[in-house]
């Protein structure tokens, strides 16, 4: 069973590893003086543009408002409202024409502000190309200051079929509708970002055959390389096929190929003169025929994980033909090309199965002009599969592990964010008696940070890099050893899992949760259709029964370790993969939500309709007296947005409410204003009604059950938005605790969302449990410490991480235990 918010870490069906801490950037947030961008000759397009008869050439899109051009200072800036309330377009922005060649740019960036941000799902940038457009989605702050919004390359999605970079016609910016409402933005001073470096990584996009599925690989495969560089400070620009010719080529030193599943005969023939001239790929997986006899790699075959015993579990490098490769880097493959060495090339690295036994099968082959992997790199083990990456391209271009090695040292200690080394020492060391285990790994920080230096000094590149590591493992070491336990703290964590972590026995989950100075757990036991206990009410998960009751191996373990568990529940949520006959059955019951349209929801219950309250109630019930939990914690506790429902039930329901009818449903709920307060508080009452239902439920269980919930951070609009007025609730003490769902990696945020929830809304008498975005952020155990602190420094009592899974088990909470929730006595 998985909860939903966890969804933000897949990405592309794969979970993705936490990046090593000093790879992760700092969030750019860059407050800009308009007055200072100027009006130069840099600027992509002039927005104020008109043709000879005068006419504006940015146009409106569709029949939405056409934008207006005005002057922010000396800046011209372009005008865009956006009308909502009519429902009748999902978009509103404006194209103007442009000619432009981004080929040798890493992106671009311009200056946005809107003042609110509420109506709009999302904005998005669209660069018309040929027969296609590149789109970029971004997300201002939205809080009427200018900002500059910075757009990579890697990060666009394609649309149709665009014809490269070097041929962009036209520029569009639009915001997507969320909700019934008005606003307006700002943008100004579109400039073209230059790129980093020489190296070309060539996107597999441009041949109008290839399936969306391909599509979606060849975009993903290359932003993980583009990133992968960009991380170890190795400069490159990001083309697609269509962009690659001869000029492209003759200053290119190296050209990374990361999955190009239709190169054309064309863009083959162009690489294989390239190699000629004495250039360098290194590419994955698919090798184009007329790029085997260039290489010296020929493709024999195509085999399937599946087929070799034990299938493919890792890389292991063989010999001396990858220096700095690490010893083994871990992929699951599915499958893999199989390559043979012609007479100039060797095979440098091979496949491991399960076992760790060599399945024979080549992984990399290397040879006078390209290092070849027989699959794409799958960016799985982030600082292994990046240290491969840097071990093949350097085979063509040696300067690779100077480069890498110097941006890793010249950023060490960063990821503390400290300052430098030296800081972090002295700020650390302050805080750590002598003799103390910190002071003791303070001492190897600077032994390695020296040996770093040394070895970057002598030209041992990749040791430097390994020594690099070394020391900011030894810091964050010493910077969790610092950290002081709070008495008396509610520790908390969610668990997606309703069987606790993957491979693991629940008894073994909470175990290791207790050992690292944890007292509560809220596991995931039931979505509105499914249910990871024995349940009557909702159909049990495959393989619970009665002699697999996870929810009773969680209480059990709990009990024995002192642990509290409170059962976590998505109330109005049906969660992933319902079952298709309780979908039906749901749908023709009436008891889905309906969207504007007439659409039923395929994930949501209505709250109005009695059997989704019913069954609310039966569930809490019927785990409140037959295990015994600590609480029930609700989720899902709301409307999905900030619409409907607009289902018979919500209808009638409605207008019962305001006495009389809705003369056009549902339009005027959206356009007529002496509607948009009634209706807002019905859908509260709706919400806040259950809660109150599920308290009464609670207080008459044989069993004193704490009641609290999962809610949206911003109190302010969580009632507008998604009817989930959960001020109130605390006000009149509906639940004992809630937990806002502050996700965020930037610290700064974070602290203003405690702080302004601490004050305004919860100021009553239950506690307030911040979440923590842990994995959701892919923070670190530095980035956990951090807001740990400023929660405690708002003057909350408590916190609750998402998630608990494996990663965060071993590798976060244990730093966490030696600190910051060391066990007290
Ligand atoms: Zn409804």
């Amino acid at each position: 069973m998985t909860g939903d918010r966890h969804r933000g870490q897949a990405v592309s069906g794969q979970l993705r590893r936490r990046p090593p801490p000093w790879r992760r950037s700092l969030a750019v947030g860059l407050a800009f003086a308009l007055a200072a961008a100027g009006t130069g000759a840099s600027e992509l397009v002039n927005l104020h543009a008109r043709d000879r008869t005068g006419r504006l050439l940015a146009v409106a899109l569709g029949s939405g408002p056409a934008p207006s051009p005005g002057m922010a200072g000396t800046v011209r800036i372009l005008r865009q409202t956006c009308d909502f309330r009519t429902g009748a377009s999902p978009r509103n922005g404006w194209d103007l024409p442009l000619r432009a060649d981004l080929r040798r740019s890493r992106g671009l960036q311009f200056h946005f502000r809107c003042a609110d941000t509420t109506p709009v799902s999302y904005f998005a940038l669209y660069l018309q190309s040929g027969n296609g457009w590149y789109r970029f989605e971004f997300a201002p702050r939205g809080n009427g200051r200018w900002e500059t919004i910075i757009l990579d390359k890697r990060d666009s999605q394609v649309e149709g079929t665009p014809a490269g970079w070097g041929r962009i016609e036209c520029l569009r910016v639009s915001a997507w509708r969320r909700s019934g409402g008005k606003t307006a933005f700002d943008c100004a001073a579109f400039t073209a970002r230059p790129a980093t470096g020489a190296i070309l990584v060539v996107r597999g996009l441009g041949n109008a055959g290839l399936p969306a599925a391909e599509i979606k690989a060849a975009v993903r495969h290359a932003a993980d390389i583009d990133r992968l560089l960009a991380d170890h400070g190795i400069g490159a620009t990001l083309v697609d096929e269509p962009d690659v010719d001869g000029a492209m080529l003759a200053g290119a030193p190296a050209v990374i190929l990361p999955y190009n599943p239709a190169a054309t005969n064309t863009l083959a023939a162009t690489l294989a003169s390239y190699l000629e001239r004495g250039g360098h790929i290194t590419g994955f997986y698919t090798l184009p025929e007329r790029l085997q006899a260039a290489t010296g790699i020929r493709k024999t075959a195509y085999r399937r994980a599946a087929d070799i015993p034990g299938g493919l579990a890792a890389i292991r490098p063989a010999g001396d033909i990858l220096p700095g490769a690490p010893a083994r880097v871990e992929q699951r493959s599915w499958n893999l090309n199989v390559f043979a060495p012609e007479p100039s090339a060797r095979v440098a690295a091979t496949w491991l199965n399960d076992a760790g036994q060599d399945t024979g099968c080549p992984a990399v082959l290397v040879s006078r002009r390209a290092a070849w992997m027989s699959h794409v790199l799958l960016n799985t083990d982030d600082d292994q599969g990046g240290r491969l990456l840097l071990a093949m391209l350097a085979t063509g271009v040696p300067t690779v592990w100077r480069d890498a090695a110097g941006h890793r040292l010249a950023g060490l200690g960063r990821a503390l964010r400290l300052g430098s080394v030296a800081d972090a020492i002295r700020l650390i060391g302050a805080q750590a008696p002598p003799g103390s285990p910190a002071a003791a790994a303070l001492v190897q920080a600077q032994a390695t940070q020296d040996a770093a230096t040394r070895a970057l000094r002598a030209g041992a590149f990749a040791e430097a890099l390994t020594l690099a590591d070394a020391c900011d493992d030894r810091l964050l070491d010493a910077y969790c050893r610092v950290q002081r336990p709070l008495a008396g703290e509610f520790r908390a964590v969610w668990c997606h899992r309703g069987q606790g972590i993957d491979g693991w026995t629940w008894e073994r989950s909470i175990s290791q949760l207790r050992g690292c100075g944890f007292n509560t757990v809220l596991p995931f036991v039931a979505s509105g259709s499914t249910a990871a206990y024995r349940s009557t009410v909702l159909q049990p998960l495959p393989g619970v029964g009665a002699e697999n009751d996870p929810l009773r191996e969680c209480v059990t373990a709990c009990r024995r370790q002192g642990v509290r568990c409170h059962a976590w529940i998505s109330c109005l949520r049906l969660g992933d993969n319902p079952p298709p006959d309780t979908l039906q059955r749901l749908r023709q019951a009436g008891r889905l939500q309906v969207a504007f349209d007439g659409t039923p929801l395929p994930e949501w219950l209505c709250p109005a309709h009695p059997a989704n309250r019913q069954q609310v109630l039966k569930v809490v019930r019927e785990i409140a007296r037959r295990y015994a939990v600590a609480g029930i914690h609700l989720d899902y506790i709301r409307f999905p947005n900030g619409e409907g429902c607009f289902c018979p039930t919500c209808h009638a329901a409605f207008e019962e409410r305001i006495g009389r009818k809705v003369g056009t449903w549902p339009a005027d709920v959206r356009n007529d204003a002496r509607l948009r307060q009634p209706w807002q508080e019905f859908r509260a009452d709706l919400i806040t009604s259950l809660v109150r239902a599920v308290r009464a439920e609670l207080v008459a269980a044989p069993r004193r059950t704490q009641l609290s919930a999962a809610v949206f951070a911003d109190s302010a609009s969580a009632r507008r938005t998604v009817g989930q007025d959960w001020p109130a609730w605390a006000a009149d003490e509906l639940v004992d605790f809630v937990c806002p769902m502050d996700y965020t990696a930037d610290d700064a945020a974070f602290r203003t969302m405690v702080r302004t929830q601490l004050e305004t809304a919860a100021r009553p008498r239950i506690p307030l449990y911040p979440g923590i975005g842990m994995s959701k952020e892919r923070l670190d155990a530095a980035g956990v410490i951090r807001q740990v602190n400023a929660a405690r420094q708002a003057g909350a009592r408590g916190f609750v991480l998402f998630e608990y899974d494996r990663e965060e088990a071993v590798s976060i909470l244990p730093r966490l235990a030696t600190g910051l929730t060391a066990p007290t006595q």
